[in-house]
């Protein structure tokens, strides 16, 4: 990594900060199990990245989203069979989806609290109320200067959100959403993998580039700071 002064620190939320993608794997299966008398799981599961991939644009990122392509899906793999009882066990996952407890991941906290001396920026996709209940329910609301939920995040939105992108670092899990476009806009990226990845934010390493790092979790993240000082 080239040495450099950093003022701001910007992260992600989901899957960075918090549990996320485990809670959508969990309703998916239940959603499996419900279609079981229409289809298998491989082509369920195929329908309905192919789903969302389309309605994205449409929807955007989070639970509502992700509640009306599987009943979407649903009901053309069932060629308008499913029943409705069926279909409102459905919209009931995705309540239990938004009404999940908050699960910070290890270390989280004390890293977070720990480092002094930084800007924070929360940068997040998803639905606004459910990203900003599950900011509240985190504890971890008043470490951040500023907090912008996105309907997309791209070159230009981290162009427009981060002032001084040359002194920041965005921290994040997806390569596609968190570090190849903080990096395309001028800022550092760390790149912290998570276990379960969704195939929508799937990307490249990027190649030769000083400013992307990755570590294995957040308690990492002082110890590669601490090269910029
Ligand atoms: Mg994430």
């Amino acid at each position: 990594m080239v040495s450099n002064r950093l003022t701001t620190l910007a992260f992600d939320a989901d899957d960075t900060l918090w549990h996320n993608e485990v809670y959508f794997l969990l309703t998916q299966k239940r959603v499996e199990a419900l279609l079981a008398p229409y289809c298998d799981k491989t082509s369920f599961n195929k329908r309905l990245l192919e789903t969302e991939r389309r309605n994205i644009g449409i929807y955007g990122y989070g639970v509502k989203g992700f509640t009306l392509s599987v009943i979407e899906v649903a009901i053309e793999l069932s060629e308008g069979k499913v029943p409705a009882t069926a279909i409102s066990e459905i919209i009931s996952g995705g309540r239990d989806l938004l009404a999940h407890p908050l699960e910070l991941l290890p270390g989280v906290e004390a890293v977070l609290r720990g480092l002094k001396g930084y800007r924070f920026v929360l940068i997040t996709k998803g639905d606004l109320l459910h990203q900003e209940e599950k900011l509240a329910a985190s504890g971890l609301g008043e470490l951040f200067d500023s907090v912008h939920v996105v309907s997309e995040k791209n070159e230009g939105t981290y162009r427009r959100i981060l002032r001084d992108a040359e002194h920041t670092m965005m921290i994040g899990n997806s390569m596609r959403s968190d570090i190849v476009p903080a990096l395309a806009a001028g800022a550092y990226a760390t790149h912290i993998p998570f276990e379960i990845e969704w195939e929508l934010e799937r990307a490249d390493d990027p190649k030769g580039e000083p400013r992307f790092a990755r570590i294995e979790n957040m308690a990492a993240l002082p110890q590669l700071l601490a090269q910029f000082s």
